[in-house]
């Protein structure tokens, strides 16, 4: 796993218009390296790199050039779905190896971090000056590593250096709870604690946005995402249950969702939640999501009218409540019996579990009242016996 940052670059005339340069070669080395490979069979397209006598010879920057290029190859060529479309680099940017750049070890008044890169010219470096933000400082300090690779690009005529770090590495937690996920792309994210999340907000972007991209290249939906996804991480801090998507989305859905849905970033939460959990030493996992909506997570009636609409209403135990909670309590209940967490479910599931005298499906779960913004103090991290629910079975 690795984080990128993108550092906006603070260069003078002179410096931008080495990078713009550099740039300018290292895309139309890029390119005419494409036109190269693409040329190859496969069975000669499968090794990781170019083989030495088609890299490229001349300076190291185009060296490391036709391994980009080998790299765009390789992923249009490994695709097992979809047409193969010979690909292009229209970005412009370039990226440099620890031969060709370095980290400056001084820091000044206006700039904590210097990259000190190749110039085309041999011998002669420039000092490029960035500035290091709150999250990278925040993992610097915490024991990261820069990698030895740096990309400088440019976006709506701004120059940035993407630099990339390697976390410490973080041993995976053991026994903590999952909380489950059930995404719906109307109402918003609702987990299994029973805590709706940006349910006005999301109506809104969806009204305003149709999930459109904006012209800056910002997905406004994704820009949600990211901070739920952060939210989630901090404030639950345990393992967090999505469904699997295969089985759901775009497929066998009317065209009018799809064409609403069309820029919905589906999974992209997920995605998130797994790199910011798993630094953490939280695991994020998928669960077969058929009937999620449907079965009764008390008595484990499954039936398609046990839904109406937004209620759920078991038709054999009577259990109700409303139904995407149902749907992300049964998300967790499935990560507890595959993984051997302990689901977290909403105190009205562990109330019919009692109340109706049935077992539950989990040997332990835990109960996290709908108000609580975090797990108790004590929670974390806890052995058994935790705050699991006392059942009576009788
Ligand atoms: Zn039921």
């Amino acid at each position: 796993m690795k984080l990128s940052y993108k550092l906006k670059v603070f260069a003078n005339k002179g410096k931008i218009a080495v990078l713009e340069s550099l740039a300018n070669f290292w895309v139309r080395k890029v390119n005419e390296y494409i036109v190269l490979y693409w040329r190859m069979p496969d069975w000669e397209i499968k090794l990781a790199k170019p083989p030495a006598e088609f890299r490229g010879s001349g300076s190291k920057l185009e060296n490391l050039a036709s391994v980009k290029a080998w790299q765009m190859v390789r992923a249009v060529r490994k695709k097992k779905r979809g047409p193969k479309v010979k690909p292009v680099l229209k970005k412009i940017e370039f990226e440099l190896d620890e031969t060709l750049f370095a980290f400056g070890d001084f820091t000044t008044k206006e700039f904590d971090l210097w990259i000190k890169a190749y110039s085309g010219e041999k011998g002669k470096r420039i000092a490029i000056p960035v500035k290091k933000h709150r999250r990278l400082n925040y993992w610097l300090k915490r024991g990261a590593r820069f990698q030895k690779t740096v990309k400088f690009k440019k976006i709506n005529g701004e120059w940035y250096a993407v630099v990339f770090l390697s976390p410490p590495p973080k041993e995976p937690k053991g026994d903590v709870p999952v909380v489950g996920m059930d995404l719906d792309y109307t109402n918003g994210a609702v987990d299994s604690a029973g805590r709706v999340w940006f349910d006005e907000r999301w109506v809104n972007l969806r009204q305003r946005t149709k999930w459109r991209l904006y012209p800056d290249g910002n997905n406004p939906l994704k820009q949600e995402f990211n901070r739920l996804a952060k939210r989630l991480v901090n404030e639950y801090g345990c393992h967090l249950a999505f469904e699997r998507l295969e089985l759901r989305g775009k497929r066998g859905r009317s065209r009018k969702f799809r064409r609403d849905y069309k820029n919905l970033p589906y999974g992209h939460l997920a995605r998130r939640v797994k790199v910011l959990a798993g630094l953490e030493g939280f695991r994020t996992v998928r669960v077969n999501p058929a009937g999620t909506s449907q079965t009764c997570p008390v008595c484990g009636h499954r039936e398609r009218r046990n839904r109406k609409g937004e209620e759920f209403r078991c038709v054999r135990c009577g259990f109700s409540a409303q139904a995407d909670v149902v749907g992300a309590v049964n998300i967790a209940i499935r990560a507890g019996q595959k993984h051997g967490f302990r689901p977290v479910v909403v105190r009205a599931v562990a109330e019919g579990w009692r109340r109706r005298s049935i077992r539950p499906p989990v040997e332990r779960f835990v109960v996290w009242t709908l108000l609580q913004s975090r797990p108790p103090a004590d929670f974390r991290g806890c052995d058994p016996p935790c705050h699991a629910y006392p059942v009576s079975y009788g």
